[in-house]
This record gives structure tokens, sequence and C-alpha cells, in this order.
């Protein structure tokens, strides 16, 4: 049988343990929390700091400082390693360091410092340090410890980089498809109106050919439309950089959702007298507090897009308290939205491929409604198939608790 040599063997930390935190380490300071609540049992420290190269400035950073115990803060104690960990990283070797003399009235005035070089990645090397405070000094065995917890500490820092690095690219990604969603949108629906407009109106203008009245008047049509396209897509380019940068004001007031979606209704159907819609309200709906305009714009929306997206099907409408909530469902009939796309659906700039070409639009719509409902402390989600669209809000009936509301009676009368 092979002799175990004494030094290297590792009492505390279990590999397999230490593989299952290496795979679960998207807090990889909860898995390195374990880590040394392990290593503690073979390698006695008072504290522990990991310093690692920042990728923006290049100096040594702390990413992780321990204390354990002895009433000292771990951040107060990191600067005990500082000057050690720079001249770790600079001669890349174990570097143990001691006091001259063993203060033994106040152990704190002695650390005895132990620092390993951990190269996570190639051009962000880091520094682990152990610190005693009143020593002993780190004999053989423990520096064969370090090592162990040394290569443990590169593989979850790893990891942590692996993680971070993800989530850049993952934002990267996202701001660029941010982007050619926004040129794909905008150079489209500015384009095309204004196409238009200029079509129309140098047909007008042309002094070789005479256009009856009601020619006139339908190329007057197309050019009013158009114009009132544009007009809506500066709207939802203004709103939806207010609501970014924080400045579109709320003005929170008691009101009834069950009227707002009426009026809506009845003010769509001007412009689509065959709208079919039906509408479900549950009896006594509480009144909550929101801002009505914002709601309406919220409604009007979702009656808009049934419009354009699901034309002539049958859009449902219901309303119901699920006990602290009042919610809304918008159902229509349509073809619904392709399941890919649902990630992205409330994303700005985004509108279905397919469905772009049929109707205008900012892509700015639903992005909108969400974060109106949002600032009401609300929800919108939906829910798709082949067979339509519903979309759902969730809106709280806490009156008192909304901002710069104070209201001593709530009345629920229709
Ligand atoms: P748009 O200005 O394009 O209408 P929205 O943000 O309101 O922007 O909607 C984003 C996209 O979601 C739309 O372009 C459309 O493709 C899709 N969509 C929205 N509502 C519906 C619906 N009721 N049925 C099918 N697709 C829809």
């Amino acid at each position: 049988m092979m002799e175990k040599n004494k030094t290297t063997e590792n009492k505390g930390i279990d590999l397999k343990e230490f593989f299952g935190l290496l795979c679960d380490s998207r807090n990889w300071k909860t898995s390195f929390e374990h880590l040394i609540l392990k290593a503690r049992k073979d390698l006695i420290f008072d504290n522990l700091v990991i310093y690692q190269t920042d990728f923006e400035t290049g100096s040594l950073e702390v990413v992780y400082a321990k204390s354990t115990g002895r009433g000292r803060s771990a951040e107060a104690d990191a600067s005990w390693g500082d000057m050690l960990a720079s001249r770790v990283l600079e001669e890349n070797k174990l570097i143990c360091e001691e006091p001259q003399q063993n203060n033994m009235e106040n152990r704190l005035d002695s650390a005895y410092l132990l620092g390993i070089p951990l190269l996570a990645v190639e051009n962000l090397p880091g520094v682990l340090v152990f610190i005693r405070f009143g020593g002993p000094s780190f004999c053989d065995e423990d520096l064969s410890h370090a090592h162990t917890l040394a290569g443990f500490t590169t593989l979850l820092l790893r990891q942590k980089i692996l993680h971070e690095t993800t989530a850049k690219i993952r934002e990267i990604q996202a701001s660029s498809q941010l982007q050619s969603d926004f040129i794909n949108t905008i150079s489209h629906e500015l384009r095309s109106p204004l196409g238009f407009i200029k079509g129309y109106a140098t047909t007008l203008l042309r002094t070789d050919t005479k256009w009856d009245q009601e020619t006139q008047n339908e190329f007057l049509g197309i050019i009013e439309r158009e114009t009132n396209n544009l007009t809506d897509l500066i709207d939802d380019l203004l709103d939806s950089s207010r609501l970014q940068s924080g400045q579109m004001k709320f003005e929170f007031n008691p009101l009834r959702l069950d009227s707002l979606i009426r009026d809506e209704v009845t003010r769509i159907r001007l412009t689509n007298p065959t709208l079919k819609v039906e509408l479900d309200f549950e009896g006594n709906i509480p009144a909550i507090c929101g801002d009505a305009r914002k709601l309406a714009q919220v409604f009007d929306n979702l009656l808009s897009n049934a419009v354009k997206y699901a034309p002539d099907t049958l859009i449902k409408i219901s309303l119901s308290r699920q006990n602290d909530l009042l919610k809304i469902d918008f159902s229509d009939e349509g073809p619904g939205i392709p399941e890919v796309y649902l990630p992205r659906i409330f994303s700005r700039f985004f509108r279905v491929p397919e469905q772009s070409m049929k109707a205008h639009g900012s892509g700015l719509g639903l992005y909108i409604c969400k974060q109106i409902i949002e600032k009401h402390e609300g929800t919108l989600s939906v829910s798709t198939s082949s067979s339509g669209t519903t979309f759902t809000i969730g809106l709280p009936i806490n009156l008192a608790g909304m901002p710069g509301i104070k209201i001593k009676e709530i009345e629920n009368g229709g």
C-alpha cells in the first residue's frame, strides 16, 4: 500500500464537495466561505484576504476579506496584507513575513503573514494572504495546506471571472441587439411615412396635372394619416426616454379602472366602429390609486395592438379582484406571438419581424406600458398561442401606499 504523505494530506477540503461548490459558484463568495470553513481544519489563521488585479485600473484590489474573530474587522485588517501582496505579485512566489519581535501583550501588533500568488487569469494575477496575529510562524505543513487552498481559490476565481465575463458579453449582446432593433424600426418607421408625405405632396403640387376634389382629399387624407404616424413615433420616443431617465411625471389619484377601460373602449370605437369588444367586469371593483392618463395610455396601446395585430377578432377584457390586486386580462383571437420572441416582447424597439410590415409601430408601446404599470407597483405579462394573445395586468389596490397620496376614506361606489 502506498504511504500517505502526511504534509499534503487534506483533512478539511473534500474534492468531491469542492467540485460541487465549483459547479454551483454563481455566488463565488458563498462557495469560498464553505471552502475556508473546511480549510480552517487544516490551517489556522485570523484573517484571510484575496487580492486581484483590477481589469480597468491594473492595480491590486481586495475582492474578499475574512476576519475570523478577535474583534477585528476584515476590511480594516486587509491593509495588513497590502505591502506583502504587492511583493508576492512582483516576485511571483510564496512569501512569509514575521514581526521583528512578538508582542506578547498585544497580539494584534504582531502579524505573521503568508502570501501566495494566484493565477486565476493570465493577465489578471492575484494574491492570497493569510494573517496570524501573535503567531505562531507558518510551518511547512501550513505552507502545503496554503498551496492547496490557493489552488482551489484560483479555480473559484476563474469561475467568478467566467461568470462576470459572460454577464458582460450578455450585456453587450443586448445593447447591440437594441441598437440594431432601433435602427431597423426607426429607419423604416421614419422613411415610410416621409416617403408617403413627400410623394403625395409632390403629386398634388404638380402643375401639369389637375386633380379633382375627391382625389385631392384622398391624397391629403394619406398625408394626414402618415403625419399622425410620425407624431406617434416621436411621442413614443419621448415617452420612452422620459421613462428611462425617470423624468416622466406621474399624478396618482384614486380612480376606477372599470370606467377608465370603458372610456378607452368607447374612444377607440370612434375610429374603429366595427371593433368587437366583450367586457367581463366583476361586480364591486374597488378604486385604486393611479395616474389615470398614463393607465389610459396603457389600455389604449393594448387595444390598438389588438386592432393592428389581431384585426377583426373578438377582444375580451376582464377585470377581477384577486386578494390585494386588480387583475385585467386583454385577450384577442389573433395569430399570437411566436414563442421565440416572447423574451424580447417588452424590450425597446422590438417588433415581431413577421408582423412589422403589416402595421406601423415604434416597438416602444409594450415597453412603455410595462414601465407605466411598474411605476404603479404592478405587473404586466403576456401569454400567447396560435389562437390568440393575452396581456395580463396586476395592479395593487393599496390606495394609501402610493407615493404622494393621503387618503382618509376610500369610496367604492360606482
Ligand atoms: P408596436 O409599436 O410595434 O406596436 P409594441 O411595443 O406595442 O410596438 O408591440 C411590440 C410588438 O409586439 C409588435 O410590433 C407586434 O409584433 C407584437 N404584438 C403586440 N401586441 C400583439 C398582439 N395583440 N398580437 C400579436 N402580436 C402583438
